[in-house]
């Protein structure tokens, strides 16, 4: 089908067209190569395809019709941001974290330059004028949780009107009824930009969409545990990569679609690799679309990635919030609970997280996991250390790969990569 023309919409977001023209065309031949070269890919899949392909398009054009009608659209960038708030007031999330290494020059203008890939990212896109998500954006929600990205909400407030959220780095008491009390101060936030108030049955509504959203990549997390695997990693991170784009009840019949698919599959016993494939779970830093490097590594070196201990993946799907609440006070409550169990390494201590690696490792069946830092991320480069020990303490294999968004490292990733398989294997 021939893509409808964006020009006009994409200049009338001051976007570089030249230099987007170019990015376009980059990201096209990057998803041919790597998910349409997949052989046996469940036919649901052919939704995300036209998703990615109509990314910068009818999705924003989506967007910006919503704005015309009054609808308001908060960009955010971590797992703390609860979208239920924003659903509350018939909003529209998106996410903004950025996964390819562009505007990297203009980025480090400003930011030093052992920032890391994602935060140099978003920054990237802004500055280079290659993102319409930020650009359709009434708010930025920005948060506390690492230095990197507190620091750097202070410099992006200068390109965009930007909320910063404070999230407590302990879960004592004392740091829950801070973070109660961050929640109340966003939700106010959200109801000034929106002009609209957040009402017990906006509230409700919004929790169920977004748990009904959480429930389904649940079960998609469910069926990877099958053997054979009935859809690749690669697919099923690209799924969790979209969530943060999409239309969350669209996304959520759409998934559902899939899962019915895959269930079929793993009844057929069929699947995407042999069922002798080494199956690894990957664990780390979140990989925002369209970082695919490391995945894609692993297989098409003959591997399959069964699970993600990431936020884009299991730690942000984890948990529901309870529907329980009657009033605006007692959902805020039951999201403030909720989010609270995020088991992010900017939180100390966080041994949850290791126990989320073991738990997840065990019932996936994985032959071992893949440890994946960003450069320059000193949370999950720190507690690589314990995870290091914990998976020693279980006997489970262990490969730690720090890497960014650059090509340069892929040849030494591969090598890297095959030879730890090939150990496993032996
Ligand atoms: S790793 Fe932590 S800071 Fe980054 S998106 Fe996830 S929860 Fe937020
Ligand atoms: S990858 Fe690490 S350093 Fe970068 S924003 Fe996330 S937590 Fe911060």
């Amino acid at each position: 089908m021939e893509q409808k023309d964006y020009t006009p919409m994409w200049e009338s977001l001051g976007i570089n067209l030249e230099a987007h023209d170019g990015l376009l065309q980059v990201l096209g031949q990057a998803y041919g190569d790597t998910f349409l070269s997949q052989g046996n890919r469940p036919k649901g899949m052919e939704y995300l395809d036209f998703v990615l392909s109509e990314i910068h398009g009818l999705r924003i054009e989506e967007l910006l019709k919503a704005k015309q009608e009054g609808r308001s659209i908060f960009g955010t960038f971590c797992l703390y941001v609860p979208e239920e708030l924003i659903l509350a007031v018939d909003g529209i999330c998106v996410g903004l974290c950025a996964g390819a290494s562009v505007g990297t020059e203009q980025a480090e203008t400003v930011l030093p330059r052992n920032t890391c890939a994602l935060i140099k990212s978003f920054f990237g896109f802004k500055m280079a004028g290659l993102c319409p998500y930020t650009e359709a954006c009434d708010l930025v929600i920005g948060e506390t949780t690492c230095d990197g990205k507190k620091k750097a909400y202070e410099i992006f407030a200068d390109y965009k009107p930007t909320f910063v959220l404070e999230v407590p780095q302990m879960k004592a008491p004392a740091d829950r009824e801070l973070w109660l009390g961050e929640l109340t101060r966003l939700a106010a936030r959200i109801e000034e930009v929106s002009g609209r108030t957040i009402t017990a049955e906006g509230l409700r509504k919004g929790i169920a969409t977004v748990n009904a959203k959480r429930a389904a990549l649940q079960r998609l997390a469910r069926l990877r545990k099958a053997r054979p695997a009935p859809i690749s990693g690669l697919d099923a991170l690209l799924i969790n990569q979209v969530q943060f784009y999409d239309d969350p009840a669209r996304f959520t019949a759409q998934l559902e679609a899939i899962c019915d698919e895959l269930e079929e599959r793993v009844a057929a016993t069929q699947g995407v690799a042999p069922a002798t494939a080494p199956r690894v779970l990957i664990s780390g830093c979140p990989m925002a679309a369209p970082n695919w490097k490391v995945p894609a590594i692993v297989e098409q070196s003959g591997a399959i990635v069964v699970g993600e201990e990431s936020c884009v993946g299991e730690r942000g799907t984890r948990n529901l919030v309870a529907e329980t609440g009657e009033t605006v006070d007692e959902m805020l409550r039951n999201i403030a609970d909720r989010y609270l169990q995020i088991d992010c390494a900017c939180f100390t201590p966080n041994t949850e997280r290791l126990d989320h690696i073991v738990e997840m490792a065990r019932d996936l069946e994985a032959d071992a996991v893949l440890h994946y830092s960003l450069m320059f991320c000193t949370p999950y480069l720190m507690e690589a250390r314990a995870v290091r020990e914990c998976l020693k303490t279980e006997g489970i294999p262990l490969l730690e790969v720090e890497t960014d968004y650059s090509t340069e490292d892929m040849g030494q990733l591969q090598t890297r990569i095959q030879a730890f398989l090939e150990m496993l294997g032996g």
